[in-house]
């Protein structure tokens, strides 16, 4: 058996269409324009690519782009400052300060300093709060994309066993309260879980977001199983750079029901849930109905 590859790429731009004629038409019949503020502290160069990606594809759907690159040394009141002024412009409907920030910046604190109706990455904790009691909030944009593909190949996800691998704040932890969500039975493992493989086993719905590359092997799967591998991790092979995901996709691809490969899969859907959500805070920033299926 081989698995049906869920093909991200495809998805996304799919995604990333659909929200195209969402804007077109909130131009057209309330002459709304959603806009996206990224914030940028220093000059990290992964950092760096994230940011042009975003400006470059939230234009492409017609929305505004409003990037706001600062020096590695500037200052939390300045940060805070900037926030404070875009949380106060009506014409930005979503705002992300790109992380990681800069060792003498507080995160948490920086983060939780936007307007909660803004904070398109879902990361301000009423968000965590809102989601984690299954009420109306901002989804963090990586559990979102990989909530969407797997709505799209299942229909329903109800009674699943769902196995997230990583507890992390920014995918394990909130794609495992979307799962729930969405009624699967759902454990979440980490580096402590005792006999890993035996818990992948039971998995129907396989998640990894580790950042070890290729550390589930094929038969850590069941049959059948769908897997969603969210690591992105550069490795050497062969004396080429290469990007491989935390699943052994060449033994998982033969016991897998379906899987996404990386890159291809889980990364390019990140951005178009970015754009999803600011389409999203948009709309209820005007009181405007949601886009279906563009939120959790
Ligand atoms: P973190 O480093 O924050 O979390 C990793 C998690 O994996 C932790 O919970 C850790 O457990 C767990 N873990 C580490 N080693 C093991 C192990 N041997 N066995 C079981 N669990 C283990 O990573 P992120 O969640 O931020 O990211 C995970 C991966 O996803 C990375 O490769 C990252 O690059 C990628 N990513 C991809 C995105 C995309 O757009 N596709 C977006 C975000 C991330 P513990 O808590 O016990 O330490």
């Amino acid at each position: 058996m081989t698995a049906t590859i869920i093909d991200g790429k495809a998805f996304a731009a799919k995604v990333r269409g659909e929200v195209a004629a969402h804007v077109a038409r909130l131009k057209e019949e309330h002459g709304i324009t959603p806009g996206l503020a990224v914030v940028l502290v220093g000059e990290d160069p992964a950092s760096q690519v994230y940011v042009r990606n975003k400006g470059t594809q939230t234009l492409e759907v017609g929305m505004a782009s409003f990037e706001h690159k600062l020096p590695a040394e500037t200052s939390e009141a300045d940060l805070l400052a900037l926030i404070a002024n875009l949380n106060a412009d009506p014409a930005v409907h979503g705002i992300l300060v790109q992380l990681p920030l800069p060792k003498h910046l507080d995160s948490d604190l920086v983060i939780n300093a936007i307007d909660p109706a803004k904070d398109v990455d879902g990361f301000h904790i009423s968000n965590v709060g809102l989601l984690g009691t299954g009420q109306k909030s901002m989804v963090p944009c990586t559990p979102l994309g990989c909530l969407m593909m797997l709505r799209d190949h299942h229909g329903s996800l109800a009674g699943l066993n769902a196995v997230v691998v990583g507890r992390s704040n920014i995918v394990g932890k909130p794609m495992a309260q979307l799962l729930l969500g969405d009624s699967c039975t759902v454990t979440i493992a980490h580096s402590r879980t005792k006999d890993l493989g035996a818990v992948c086993r039971g998995a129907d719905i396989l998640v990894a977001a580790v950042g070890r590359p290729e550390m589930i092997p094929g038969d850590w799967v069941k049959p059948g199983a769908t897997v969603i591998d969210v690591g992105i991790n550069r490795i050497e092979r062969d004396g080429k750079g290469k990007l491989v995901g935390d699943v052994d996709f060449g033994s998982a691809v033969k016991v897998a029901g379906a899987i996404t490969p990386v890159p291809g899969g889980v990364g390019p859907m990140t951005i178009a849930c970015l754009l999803a959500n600011t389409l999203t805070a948009c709309c209820r920033a005007n009181g405007l109905p949601e886009p279906a299926g563009l939120t959790a």
